[in-house]
């Protein structure tokens, strides 16, 4: 496809400006431009076109069935980019005086109050800009919390080996050190290594509840018993929270602080490096450390900024972090409410049980029995016996008009593909997406050979992916004329 610039046609314009009616004014020579500024010349519908031509090269939900799984929400709801949009939050000014921004102020108050509500916490900030972000801050606190009572050899946090790739990043980050723990045979924390593992030394523990298999932890009461008995803290990873908000609470699991993707579970859209949220909430113990400055309400029902906080961490973002991302899923709270938002995980659980079980008929499913809002294929045994892999199948379903589940992760799991279909999908996408899955393994069984020339129908078919992460080429090059 050629770019504007390729596109250009000298002369052509997409404005024309009334004469202009004041004295025309020219620049000191030495502020002039020496040549003209080479952009695009196009009309309005040149330009209109070649957006709308980009948009139809990239898949997004709007063209179809979605499955990435980890990501939580995929469709978010229109409405709340409406209230987003609304100059009376975005003509507003992080420095503004209080008094003139009691809506915005009052915003936050109201989300942290709602998030602390669904998460069984006590305090929240929102400064943190994204999960990876949340779960620095949320170890800060931690680290905080065992220095501030003289307890310094608590350096360790037990990690799971089905972790997030930015947990064990965030406790190297954050100076600490990790303790890698194996999953048991099932998926699920080891409670027999995690009592080897816990000691005088364990500043904490991270997990991901549901995991990243898609299990519900059944020993979670006993797991966050065992690191707190050991004098250590529990750190939530919320990324997942989708499968069980308002169902159940990190708080009464027995964790001490969670962080919350905004961007994944509470309606931003997610992917493309827009702003995000990684909301951090803790218990009253930590509350203390929490970024300043801090939202609080007056007697009289005013709001202000709370700046001195003296035992906070510090900040960890400019001002307040991305106030619109924490008003979308203010927005998203108010209008599901107390009865709506349990309906978000329990159909998005319904959605992927349903789907699970229909693959089941040809794939591997790691891990029988049920799963929460997500599950993951093998393809182990077809890579060994017919040399199908993963990724084979993953692009075949690019030419199926889907997009492929998330590939190759977890990492615990070989040819891995990890399907999540969520709570807006109705019973007839799935049972098509069931029948794409299903004659595609039948086309791989029968066929195999046919099965490493796919996407055909795309840009872009089977890029060096080591090679582009490698040595992106970002930048063009016009070509001299
Ligand atoms: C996405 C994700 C993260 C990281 O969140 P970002 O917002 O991408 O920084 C951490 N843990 C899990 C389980 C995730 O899925």
């Amino acid at each position: 496809m050629k770019l504007l610039f390729e596109k250009s046609i000298p002369g052509r314009r997409s404005y024309y400006l009334a004469p202009c009616d004041v004295p025309e004014y020219t620049l000191p020579a030495p502020m002039q431009r020496q040549e003209a500024l080479d952009l695009p010349e196009l009309s309005e519908t040149d330009v209109s076109r070649h957006y709308s031509a980009l948009e139809r090269l990239s898949f997004g939900v709007n063209q179809g069935f979605y499955p990435l799984g980890s990501c939580t929400m995929k469709y978010n709801p229109k409405i709340n980019e409406k209230l987003a949009a609304l100059s009376g939050f975005t003509e507003i000014h992080p420095l503004q005086p209080e008094h003139t921004v009691q809506g915005a102020l009052r915003v936050l108050y109201e989300a942290e109050r709602s998030l602390c509500e669904v998460t069984g916490m006590d305090a929240m900030t929102f400064q943190p800009a994204a999960g990876a972000h949340g779960e620095l801050t949320g170890l800060m606190l931690i680290k905080r919390y065992h220095e501030a009572r003289g307890d310094t050899p608590r350096r360790k946090i037990i990690v799971p080996d089905s972790a997030h790739g930015t947990n064990p990043a965030t406790v190297s980050m954050c100076g600490m050190e990790v303790v890698n723990l194996s999953s048991g045979a099932d998926g699920c924390v080891d409670l027999e290594a995690l009592r080897q593992a816990v000691g005088p030394d364990t500043a904490g523990f991270m997990l991901t509840n549901p995991n990243t298999l898609g299990i519900f932890d059944p020993n979670i009461m006993r797991i966050t018993e065992i690191v707190h008995e050991a004098g250590g803290l529990c750190y939530y990873d919320g990324a997942n929270l989708n499968a069980v908000v308002g169902v159940v609470r990190p708080g009464d699991m027995g964790f001490d602080c969670v962080h919350l993707n905004l961007h994944k579970t509470f309606s931003t859209p997610h992917g493309g490096g827009g702003p995000g949220s990684g909301a951090v909430g803790c218990k009253a113990r930590l509350e203390a450390y929490l970024p300043a400055p801090r939202v609080v309400m007056s007697e009289e029902g005013k709001l202000s900024l709370q700046q001195d906080c003296p035992e906070s961490i510090g900040k960890v973002r400019s001002f307040y972090g991305n106030f619109l991302v924490v008003l979308r899923a203010f927005a998203y709270l108010t209008t599901l409410g107390q009865d709506g938002l349990p309906e978000v995980a329990k159909n998005a659980v319904l959605n992927a049980n349903y789907l699970m079980k229909r693959l089941s008929e040809r794939f591997t499913i790691v891990n029988q029995g049920f799963c929460m809002h997500e599950f993951v294929i093998t393809m182990e045994r077809e890579a060994k016996e017919k040399h199908v892999t993963a990724m084979d199948m993953a692009k075949a379903l690019l030419d199926c008009g889907m997009h492929p589940p998330t590939m190759y992760f977890p990492l615990i799991v070989k040819e891995a593909l990890m399907v999540e279909p969520t709570e807006t999908e109705g019973k007839e996408t799935l049972d098509e997406a069931a029948e794409i899955f299903l004659s595609l393994y039948d086309r791989a069984m029968a066929e195999p050979e046919t099965m490493h020339e796919y996407p055909k129908e795309t840009v872009i078919g089977r890029p060096d992916e080591v090679r582009a992460a490698r040595h992106p080429n970002l930048r063009y090059r016009k070509a001299e004329s």
